[in-house]
């Protein structure tokens, strides 16, 4: 480390403060406004697709009111520069987008992070509370009950107490790992019996019903047992379905 600082260029001394074996230097406005308007994207799960698919799906899906520029990153994902910062606060705000059966995973390229060899894990997806009671409908309640499932963020729909919000269900936004298994359903302390209560997911793809992660069809599960067949599985999973009926979709 040392020896790659003492062999750093004259130039860059002049420009720099150096603090101990750490250089500051100064950031530029534009950089960061090119920044500001900057995506990262990674299809999930992966197809083959070349950058003229990646065009097509940013216009079809995105339908962006001015330019978008299209480029690589080095974890495999794709980088989109918008034109103007409204069209993308629009896609970061929408979704989740689709790419054929395959997700488009964005999240905004961050100011100071080196991040671009990380990988995208995560979606925003909207998701119903089905069968909450509703003695514990409002927002504090529905935030908790939700929060196993993932980050809970802000929505411009608030929970009125006592109501649901659309139809029977209330719906709230929130951000999936998609490194965790999908959580579906619980059983909610109630006056009498505890009351079944669980979650539909909005625009979900390919989850897998052994282990619950998405991005996969259960015959393609790796946590399946070796040897096992198809049928016994199948009836496995029809069993636990008996004992705490998962629907997610
Ligand atoms: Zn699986």
């Amino acid at each position: 480390m040392d020896r790659q600082i003492a062999e750093l260029g004259e130039e860059l001394a002049q420009h720099a403060t150096q603090l101990g074996s750490v250089y500051e230097l100064n950031i530029e406005p534009e950089t960061l406004d090119v920044v500001a308007r900057t995506l990262r994207g990674r299809i999930f799960p992966r197809i083959q697709v070349n950058e003229d698919n990646i065009k097509t799906f940013v216009w079809n899906a995105w339908n962006p009111t001015t330019g978008v520029e299209v480029d690589h990153d080095d974890s495999g994902g794709w980088v989109f520069i918008f034109d103007k910062e409204e069209d993308m606060q629009r896609v970061l705000n929408g979704g989740p987008w689709f790419i054929h059966l395959s997700w488009m995973l964005i999240a905004k390229w961050r100011e100071g992070l080196v991040w671009e060899k990380i990988k995208l894990w995560h979606q925003n997806l909207w998701v119903q509370l089905i069968n909450a009671p509703r003695s514990h409908i409002f927002e504090k309640n529905c935030k908790l009950l939700v929060s196993p499932v993932g980050r809970v963020l802000d929505s411009p729909y608030s929970v009125s107490p006592g109501k649901p919000s659309r139809g029977r269900a209330i719906r709230m936004r929130v951000e999936l790992d998609l490194r965790k298994p999908l959580f579906c359903d619980f059983f909610l302390k109630n006056t009498e019996k505890p009351t079944w209560t669980r979650f539909a997911y909005d625009g979900l793809t390919k989850l897998c019903f052994y282990c619950g992660l998405v991005g996969h069809q259960w015959k393609k599960c790796k946590q399946l047992p070796p040897g096992v067949p198809h049928e016994e599985v199948i009836k496995e999973m029809e069993n636990r379905s008996l004992e705490a009926p998962g629907e997610c979709m």
